[in-house]
């Protein structure tokens, strides 16, 4: 038998929302429970199991005249939990949908109650009884027979014709809270004598969408397949099972559908995965279609070269600016996927011809793709006169030696002018920009450089478009042979 059924609460007091459990229990202790009642949620949130409970507390045997929760011991109790009790009827719509099943339901309420006080009668997906199947019901609503109670669950109230929601009490189901589900599961997971940490819990309620049925799940499957009880391990296994399709989130990113790419991205986060699994992911498929087009794997691959490129280089600032950033782990994901969909539609929409620009110097007749073109953002400061860069590397350095975090921010980060006891840096992401503006951050760094360059500096800090894409490898090489050492220190400063 699965945990959920195992488990399915047998009494009001163990229904897992906190709301439903209030209102039925104010129900049931002033001892009006209504003649037909509209359960209404999403899946997984205890409707069925609320129904039968009901249908319990109004037919145990245990106190006829005042039962606040059902004894479960009692026959009554014991055969609607094993769901032999006649009088007691389920009924699911989505299969019984039709104006005769209705009709024959009509029929035998008519009839007394065999052996109960109560008859009831559960209609499940109560939604999709036909319009005309609704109608013959409506009537039994307004005007049920004494002794009978219909509890109709749904999980999409407005699809029901709305005189059967007037006539019915709606009780509100609503996904469940984290603290819901993690107090759930706790129940189940020491009932079966395993101890588990709070914050895996809490990791499988991120994954469960608010339905404790689904939460249940995940923790037998986890149960069952004996996966390590390790945040990393069961993080590690849920994210395999998490359904995603790289190839069609990065169709869609080089067709700068920004709108579909977020919204994926933010349904994934939801899902509890992580930015850096969902970027390694991306990278290894772009990884695998860049060595299909070398032809050095299998296959075809539907993009190509330059797109795969600039992808991966993109992929792998993205990825570097993931660290230390804790709270906000998407956020450069999502920074990169708006700015490359504008890019994109800025140029007419052709996702693979970049704008050209012009090479100054030797070669100022030939034109070059913004791809190989050496360093298009960066009048960066680096190399030039003033601040060199040893003099960066030794700031990086200081700075890290008393925290880290603020070296790795200055690391996606450039210095764009030293003047007059004024440093600008140039910053890719507005917030890193705020985090390096906090005045604790700042404090740091202008300490470091008032003494690296022996006078009062103050910093501020600008943020700018971050580096587009990289050379790619041959062309890194080309320059590098040609002795650009600006190219070098770019390198240094953004891959290290
Ligand atoms: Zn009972």
């Amino acid at each position: 038998m699965s945990l959920y059924l195992k488990y399915r609460p047998q009494r009001i007091s163990d229904l897992d929302l906190d709301s439903v459990r209030e209102v039925l229990d104010k129900m049931v202790e002033g001892g009006k429970i209504p003649q037909a009642l509209l359960l209404a949620g999403p899946r997984g949130t205890g409707k069925t199991s609320a129904a039968r409970i009901l249908a319990k507390v109004v037919n145990c045997e245990e106190n006829s005249r005042k039962v606040k929760e059902p004894c479960n011991k009692c026959d009554q109790c014991v055969s609607i939990t094993n769901g032999s009790n006649i009088d007691v009827i389920e009924i699911d719509a989505a299969s019984h949908r039709g104006i005769d099943d209705v009709r024959a339901l009509i029929e035998s309420v008519k009839l007394a109650p065999a052996r109960a006080r109560n008859k009831v009668y559960i209609i499940d997906e109560a939604h999709m009884l036909t319009l005309e199947a609704s109608n013959a019901l409506l009537k039994t609503l307004e005007e049920p027979p004494p002794s009978t109670y219909f509890i109709l669950a749904t999980t999409e109230p407005e699809k029901l014709i709305p005189t059967i929601r007037s006539r019915a009490t709606i009780v509100s189901f609503k996904k469940a809270s984290k603290r819901e589900i993690v107090l759930s599961l706790q129940k189940k997971a020491k009932a079966e004598g395993k101890k588990i940490d709070r914050k895996i819990l809490e990791l499988i309620a991120l994954r469960s969408d608010g339905s404790f049925r689904d939460a249940v799940k995940i923790l037998e499957e986890i149960i069952n397949e004996s996966v390590e009880l390790s945040l990393e391990k069961v993080t590690e296994y849920l994210d395999k099972s998490v359904f995603f399709d790289e190839s069609l989130l990065i169709k869609k990113l080089v067709e700068r559908d920004s709108s579909f790419v977020l919204d994926s991205i933010k349904k994934l986060s939801e899902s509890g995965m992580s930015a850096e699994t969902l970027v390694d992911k991306l990278l290894l498929f772009v990884r695998d279609e860049i060595l299909t087009l070398a032809g050095l794997k299998a296959g075809k691959s539907d993009f190509d070269r330059e797109t795969l490129l600039a992808l991966a280089e993109d992929l792998l600032d993205v990825k570097r600016g993931l660290r230390d950033i804790s709270g906000f782990e998407f956020l450069p994901l999502e920074i990169f996927v708006i700015r490359y969909c504008e890019k994109g539609s800025s140029n007419g929409g052709n996702n693979h011809v970049r704008e050209k620009v012009e090479v100054k110097g030797d070669d100022s007749n030939q034109e070059e793709t913004a791809d190989s073109a050496p360093l298009r953002n960066g009048e960066s400061l680096i190399g030039s006169a003033n601040l060199s860069n040893e003099v960066w590397k030794n700031i990086l350095s200081r700075v890290g030696s008393v925290d880290i975090s603020v070296e790795a921010l200055l690391r996606a980060a450039k210095p764009l002018r030293l003047d007059s006891g004024l440093l600008e840096l140039g910053v890719y992401y507005s917030f890193h920009k705020g985090k390096l503006e906090e005045i604790k951050h700042r404090q740091l760094l202008e300490k470091v450089c008032s003494d690296v360059f022996g006078h009062n500096v103050k910093v501020i800090c600008s943020l700018i478009k971050p580096p587009e894409t990289k050379r790619n490898v041959c062309d890194v090489i080309l320059e590098e042979k040609q002795g650009d050492d600006i190219i070098e220190v770019a390198k240094k400063i953004f891959e290290s």
